[in-house]
């Protein structure tokens, strides 16, 4: 089933809701069209794949965290391009490795591809002689989303 992304008014996501249900709240006009599907059409409408909220709604359940760290969510983030050498990425890399108390989160790691992640062993970038060509950073939900 389509469903599309409701945004609160400062743009925080809220949650999602079936295609119908976003075109009634365009109708109510309690929502605007965020991003559109390009070239199609729902009524007068174009279809919506992400509406905004008009007023700023307080939620019990709004996401106040992004994401969290997945291994596939950090190639994704990254394009599955290695954080070190450019090539294509298969591999997520703990920048302070996980032997020396370096966490599973999102600034901690980078996709990397076999060869510089075994290159790299376990050790920090600078101690093995590597750059980091990439700030990690914590993606909003929406990012990975890949809306
Ligand atoms: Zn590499």
């Amino acid at each position: 089933m389509t469903t599309v992304l409701v945004l609160n008014a400062d743009l925080g996501p809220l949650h999602r809701v079936s295609l119908r249900h976003a075109v009634r709240m365009l109708c109510r006009q309690v929502a605007v069209i965020e991003e559109a599907v390009p070239d199609r059409l729902i009524g007068v409408f174009p279809m919506p794949r992400i509406v905004r909220l008009v007023k700023y709604v307080v939620t019990r359940w709004r996401y106040t965290n992004g994401p969290g760290w997945t291994r596939p969510g950090v190639i994704r983030r990254d394009n599955a391009t290695c954080g070190y050498c450019g090539g294509s990425a298969n591999t997520v890399d703990h920048i302070l490795p996980r032997s020396r108390g370096g966490k599973n989160t999102w600034k901690n790691t980078v996709a990397a591809c076999y060869r510089c992640n075994q290159r790299k062993a376990d050790c920090t970038p600078a101690e093995a002689g590597m750059v980091l060509r990439v700030k990690p950073v914590a993606p909003t939900w929406f990012a990975l989303a890949g809306a």
